[in-house]
């Protein structure tokens, strides 16, 4: 395969995979060879995820780069001002503005690498991470090694004291180490599928 980055302008990478797969080690990787080439670079990530470290974004092998919390996808383009290289950790946690930030930013001339879970506890397409991919010039879709049987996984499992997840439970809940677990397709167990909040869909079925 041969893959080029557009000689001029900007362009959005993005990184996905389930939870374990290397993504935030990658996105690291990316930002430091920048930094290496002179590149005044950033990472912004959602301010909800302040696990371990509100100024760094810090890999499950303790890799670690300084990155700013930002609240709000559009707050991204106040604090990158003057970089050449944006970073967005956990970009599944962003609103659906990241993807208008992300456009903006490349439109602007600078390389955006955006990580994130490409889908939820679920296995369903998670937040603005479709899009994302789907406007993306880069895209790559990392493995982590199942937690069961040692495959590739492509799913991430939520467990509640050591059962699947029922389905209705909230997509975010960020997480402890026990909680989550990479699993690959064969292995990947859907929770019981019960809600508190009966789905839109099944409220219209019932009323027809
Ligand atoms: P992500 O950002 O995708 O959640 P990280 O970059 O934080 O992943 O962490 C990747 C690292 O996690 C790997 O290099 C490895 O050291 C560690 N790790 C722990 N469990 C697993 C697993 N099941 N599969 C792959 N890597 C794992
Ligand atoms: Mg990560
Ligand atoms: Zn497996």
């Amino acid at each position: 395969m041969i893959r080029n980055h557009p000689a001029r302008g900007g362009w959005i990478e993005v990184v996905c995979g389930p939870m374990f797969s290397g993504k935030s080690e990658e996105l690291i990787r990316r930002m430091r060879r920048a930094e290496i080439a002179g590149q005044r670079v950033l990472i912004a990530k959602p301010q909800i995820d302040d696990r371990y470290d509100i100024s760094h974004v810090v890999s499950h092998s303790g890799h670690r780069l300084r990155a700013v919390g930002v609240g709000e996808a559009a707050n991204i383009l106040s604090v990158v001002e003057g970089c050449q290289v944006v970073g967005i950790d956990e970009a599944q946690f962003f609103d659906d503005a990241v993807v208008e930030v992300a456009l903006t930013l490349a439109n602007q001339g600078l390389r955006v690498i955006a990580a994130g879970l490409d889908t939820d506890f679920r296995a369903e397409p998670f937040g603005p991470m479709p899009e994302l991919l789907a406007r993306a010039e880069i895209v790559d879709k990392l493995q982590a090694v199942c937690h069961r049987c040692g495959g590739a996984a492509t799913r991430t499992q939520r467990l509640v004291d050591g059962k699947p997840a029922p389905f209705g439970g909230d997509t975010i809940q960020v997480g402890a180490l026990d909680a989550y677990e990479a699993r690959c397709r064969q292995c990947f167990e859907p929770g019981p599928d019960v809600c508190a909040e009966p789905a839109a869909e099944s409220r219209l079925l019932a009323r027809n």
